[in-house]
C-alpha cells in the first residue's frame, strides 16, 4: 500500500487534500485488500484514485459596475461504476483542483453507502457569492452553465449545491440548462418545489447528521435527550443540524461563521433558529448579529491560535457543519477532554487526520462525514427516483426514507468497523462497505 501511496503523492503534486482523503481511505481498507486478492490483480486501488474524467474550464461574468471578472470552473466526474456522476457544486474562494478532487473521491465511497444507485464526482469554482447582488450572481451561474451543460445528463452526471451554492443558485443554473438544451430533466438536485424538488432535501444532510447520531446513541442505550451540542457553521447543514436536534430534545448551544463563533448557554430555541435562518438565508448577514440579537458571547475567529475555542466548550456532542480540517489535533483533545463523546461530522473531512487519530484512541462514538452526512445525497437521490417516474412524495414519505437510509449506513459501519473490545471504528466500517460495494462492480465491469 505504502508503494502505491508514494506513486499517488508523486502523481497528484500540491493536492494536499485530495491526498489526505486517500491516505484515509487506503489506511482503512489495507487489511481487507491483502485478505482479498481479486483487488490486487486487478489493481483496483490504482483505478479508484484515477477520475474517469477532469473538466477544468474559464468563466467569465460581469459585475453590476460593468466589469469583466474571470473565474475557474471545475467538474470531477470520478467514478461511475454503480450509477450517475452524482455529487455538489462548491462555490467559495478556496476552491481549487485538490479540494474538487478531494471531495469527489469521498463521494465515490459515500454514495456506494446511500443504498442509491448514485457514482462519484463533485464541481465548483473559486467565485465567491458572498457581498454579489443576486444579478451578479445569476450571471456567474448562468456563464458557469454554459461551459458545463455539455457534460451533464440525468443518466450521466447530477450535480447539486455545497457550500455557496443554495437554492438560488440551483434556480439559475437549471434555467441557464433548460436554456442551452430545451430540456425539463432531473438534470440537477435541490431544485425548487414548483419545479421538480423534492419535500426534505434542503433539511435533509443535517437530518441525516442527527439521525446517525441517535444510532451511535442507541448502540449505548442512549438517546439526544438533554445532550449539549457543539455545531460549527451557519449554512444549510448547521440550520437543519440545529433543527432536527432541538425537534429531539437536545440543546444546541453554538454556531459559526467564518468570522466567528456564538455560545448561547440558554440554548437555541425555535424563534432563535428562524432568525439564524433569515440573517443567513435571506440578508446573507453574519452570525456576530445573533450575538446582538440575543445578548450572548461572541468571539471573533482568531487565526493566531492553534486551536478553536469554540470546541473547548463542555458539552456532550458535537456536530461539526462548516467545512474541512476544521478540528485539528489539539480541538479534538480538547473536545474529549471536555466530556464530548459524540461527533456526528455533517461537513466534509472536518477532522485533520491527527484530529481523527484522538477520537479513535479515546473510543469515542465518531461518525465520519462519509457516513454522517450522506443524508444530503441520498435525498438527491429519491429527488431523482420522483423525477424520473414524474411524481412527487410527501414529507413524512421523504422523511421516513432518508431516516431508513441513515440506519442502513449505520449497519454497513458496524457491519465492517466492529473490533475485538466491542469498539466499533466507523472510519474503517465507511471506508470498507463503500469500497467493497464500487470495487465489486468494477470487476463485474472489466477494465474500462
Ligand atoms: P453553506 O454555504 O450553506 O454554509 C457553510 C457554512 O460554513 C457557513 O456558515 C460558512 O461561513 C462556513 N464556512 C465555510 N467555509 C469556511 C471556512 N473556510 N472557515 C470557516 N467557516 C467556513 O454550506 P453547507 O451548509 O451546504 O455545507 C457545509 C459543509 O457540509 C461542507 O463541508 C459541505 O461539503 C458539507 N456537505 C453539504 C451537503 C449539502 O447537502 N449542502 C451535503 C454533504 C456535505 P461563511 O458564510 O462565513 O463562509
Amino acid at each position: 500500500m505504502e508503494e502505491i501511496l508514494n506513486k499517488i503523492r508523486a502523481r497528484n503534486p500540491n493536492q494536499p487534500e485530495f491526498l489526505q482523503a486517500v491516505e484515509e481511505v487506503l489506511t482503512s481498507i489495507a487489511d481487507f485488500v491483502e485478505k482479498n486478492p481479486q483487488y490486487k490483480r486487478a489493481n483496483i486501488i490504482e483505478r479508484i484514485v484515477e477520475p474517469d474524467r477532469v473538466f477544468i474550464f474559464r468563466v467569465p461574468w460581469t459585475t453590476d459596475d460593468g466589469d469583466v471578472m474571470v473565474n475557474r470552473g471545475f467538474r470531477v466526474e470520478f467514478n461511475n461504476a454503480i450509477g450517475p456522476y452524482k455529487g455538489g457544486l462548491r462555490f467559495h474562494p478556496t476552491v481549487n483542483l485538490s479540494v474538487i478532487k478531494f471531495l469527489g473521491f469521498e463521494q465515490i465511497f459515500k454514495n456506494a453507502l446511500t443504498t442509491l444507485p448514485l457514482g462519484g464526482g463533485k464541481g465548483g469554482s473559486d467565485f465567491d457569492p458572498k457581498g454579489r447582488s443576486d444579478d451578479e450572481v445569476m450571471r456567474f451561474c448562468q456563464n458557469f452553465m454554459n461551459e458545463l451543460y455539455k457534460y451533464l445528463g440525468p443518466d450521466i452526471d447530477v450535480p447539486a449545491g455545497d457550500i455557496g451554492v443554495g437554492a438560488r443558485e440551483i434556480g439559475f443554473l437549471f434555467g441557464q440548462y433548460k436554456k442551452l438544451t430545451g430540456r425539463f430533466n432531473g438534470v440537477l438536485t435541490g431544485k425548487g418545489l414548483n419545479w421538480g424538488g423534492s419535500l426534505i432535501r434542503p433539511e435533509a444532510t443535517g437530518y441525516g447528521s442527527v439521525y446517525f447520531a441517535e444510532e451511535m446513541l442507541m448502540t449505548r442505550g442512549e438517546t439526544l435527550e438533554g445532550k449539549v451540542c457543539l455545531v460549527s457553521g451557519s449554512g444549510n447543514v448547521a440550520q437543519y443540524t440545529v433543527e432536527k436536534i432541538i425537534q429531539l430534545g437536545g440543546k444546541v448551544v453554538t454556531l459559526s461563521d467564518s468570522s466567528g463563533f456564538i455560545y448561547d448557554p440558554a440554548g437555541i430555541d425555535d424563534e432563535k433558529l428562524e432568525y439564524v435562518k433569515e440573517l443567513k438565508n435571506v440578508r446573507r448577514g453574519r452570525i456576530k448579529e445573533y450575538a446582538d440579537e440575543y445578548k450572548v458571547e461572541y468571539t471573533p475567529a482568531n487565526s493566531d491560535l492553534d486551536y478553536n475555542p469554540m470546541w473547548a466548550i463542555k458539552a456532550d456532542c458535537a456536530f461539526p457543519s462548516a467545512t474541512q480540517n476544521e478540528i485539528n489535533k489539539k480541538d479534538a483533545e480538547n473536545l474529549v477532554k471536555n466530556g464530548v463523546y459524540v461527533i456526528s461530522e455533517g461537513a466534509n473531512m472536518p477532522t485533520t487526520p491527527e484530529g481523527v487519530d484522538i477520537f479513535l484512541k479515546a473510543k469515542v462514538l465518531y461518525g465520519p462525514g462519509k457516513a454522517a452526512n450522506a443524508g444530503g445525497v441520498s435525498v438527491s437521490g429519491l429527488e431523482m427516483s420522483q423525477n424520473s417516474q414524474h411524481l412527487s412524495w410527501t414529507r413524512e414519505e421523504v422523511d421516513n426514507k432518508l431516516r431508513g437510509i441513515m440506519v442502513a449506513i449505520h449497519e454497513q459501519c458496524r457491519k465492517y468497523g466492529m473490533e475485538e473490545d466491542g469498539f466499533c471504528n466507523y472510519v474503517n466500517g465507511a471506508n470498507i462497505a463503500g469500497f467493497k460495494k464500487v470495487a465489486d462492480s468494477m470487476l463485474d465491469q472489466g477494465v474500462v
